[in-house]
């Protein structure tokens, strides 16, 4: 059976406790939307539609998640969260049956709705892209192939590959969408269990292929050549392939020349990040709904602020309208200052204190409550040596975020892990370990 499904059946599971035990407008907000992706070496990676909705969830449910995990799971597994566009996985995307036997013979492509032309706003800065897009779409095969679009991340490749496919599935064609990493992982499936050929041929007689992201395989030898095949063989049937790079063809360290060559030898477009007017143009296209005249003056302050991704922009405005709702607020000038700017140390701050008291099974409210026992004394020092040695808090910081403790009692914890450390080995082994699993953390959010 597919990791894929398994996970994502977890998840479901998972959902349906967590739903008892979070407010309705939190599992609206936060929770609805995720999904399972994968589980492997006790790392359950959980999906969700955008950075802030992971900041949040690390935040605030970091604990609750992973607890509930480990109940309908009965093993221990860490979890993680990451941005992923899941609305665009397809439908039946392995090669194993996982659908219980449902799966017809074509593999029904699903492209998110809200990733059409008609929702992409048009500036110099993605015009060509743009423009290349619909041209293939509307005669795939017959003018750029391969059409190869290339920009740093956040700036409507995939929102382009999915409008290809919604233009060529409705002009009767059929259109595939794939990741390179889900390509990958379905290729390692299928070379486990003997069956790279039928993987091959299920991109057999698509017209288009939407190959998103192909630097992820840049260091995958293997993937690579299978990919190099397919394209090969989908190019000499005039089909269209439409690729994705966070950087030029010359500039991917592809192993394979020919591919290299292949690649450039199509239309090559990049996308550069929006100008202002762009950015606002974006944020009004999204908050369409709730237009008034301070949302035009709050737009104005995010498209200021959020300046070269545009996946954050929408990001800034989704978590702005949840905090706004959840917190009974209006979105004010003054609030989304606090809000855009605090993040992420906030947030360092908080996958902190969760990871300490993770790891000591503590929650992060013991660390802050007046509890006094030893463990809980030991995990909160190391909190403090933590928070100042990677965060570079001072101590009133430190003793505010710790449930307003004062300074001389923040700098004896501080002192008191500092000395021991060389004298006891257990704690250094402790500290790096810890040490560890912030940086885990982190990059898991930096990832993405
Ligand atoms: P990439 O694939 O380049 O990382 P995405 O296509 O995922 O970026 O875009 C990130 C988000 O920004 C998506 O929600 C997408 O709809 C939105 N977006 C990006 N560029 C535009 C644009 N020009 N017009 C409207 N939305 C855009
Ligand atoms: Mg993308």
């Amino acid at each position: 059976m597919g990791k894929l499904g398994s996970a994502q059946d977890i998840w479901k599971r998972a959902l349906g406790e967590l739903q008892i035990r979070v407010s309705k407008a939190n599992y609206a907000t936060w929770l609805s939307n995720s999904q399972g992706l994968s589980c492997q070496d006790n790392i359950f990676v959980i999906s969700v539609p955008n950075i802030f909705v992971a900041e949040w969830l690390s935040k605030r449910l970091y604990p609750l998640v992973r607890k509930t995990l480990v109940d309908i799971m009965d093993t221990d597994v860490d979890i993680q969260f990451v941005v992923h566009n899941h609305e665009l996985l397809p439908a039946s995307p392995s090669s194993s049956q996982t659908d219980g036997g449902t799966s017809s013979k074509a593999t029904q492509y699903r492209f998110n709705p809200r990733y059409t032309f008609d929702n992409f706003v048009v500036s110099d800065s993605n015009r060509l892209a743009y423009a290349a897009a619909v041209e293939v779409a509307e005669n795939p095969g017959s003018s750029y192939n391969p059409l190869f679009i290339h920009s740093s991340t956040g700036q409507g490749k995939t929102h382009l590959l999915h409008a290809i496919g919604h233009l060529t599935t409705h002009n009767g064609l059929q259109a595939a969408y794939t990741t390179a990493e889900q390509f990958a992982r379905e290729f390692i499936l299928a070379v486990r269990e003997n069956q790279v050929d039928k993987f091959r041929s299920k991109f057999g007689n698509i017209h288009v292929l939407l190959f998103d992201d192909v630097h992820f395989l840049v260091d995958k030898k293997q993937t690579l050549q299978c990919f190099f095949q397919t394209f090969k063989e989908l190019y000499g049937n005039n089909h269209q392939l439409v690729i994705t790079a966070d950087s030029a063809p010359e500039d991917l360290s592809l192993t394979s020349n020919n591919l290299k060559s292949r690649l450039e030898g199509g239309l090559v477009v990049d996308i550069q990040p929006p100008d202002f007017e762009t950015r606002l143009n974006i944020l009004r296209t999204k908050a369409e709904p709730a237009m008034t005249p301070e949302i035009e003056e709050v737009l104005h302050i995010v498209a200021e602020k959020v300046r070269d991704n545009v996946r954050q922009l929408e990001g800034a405005l989704v978590y702005l309208t949840a905090h706004a709702k959840l917190s009974g607020t209006n979105i004010t000038p003054q609030t989304i200052n606090k809000l855009l700017t605090n993040t992420n140390h906030k947030h360092d701050t908080s996958l902190l204190l969760h990871v300490v008291a993770d790891y000591f099974n503590l929650s992060a409210e013991e660390l802050i409550s007046k509890k006094r026992d030893r463990k809980t004394a030991l995990a909160r020092h190391v909190a403090i040596y933590f928070m100042r040695e990677e965060n570079n808090c001072s101590l009133s910081e430190i003793g505010k975020e710790l449930g307003s403790r004062n300074h001389a009692t923040i700098l004896h914890g501080y002192e008191k892990i500092a000395s021991e450390l060389n004298i006891h080995p257990n704690l250094s082994n402790q500290i790096l370990e810890i040490k560890e699993k912030i940086n885990f953390q982190k990059g898991c959010r930096e990832a993405h």
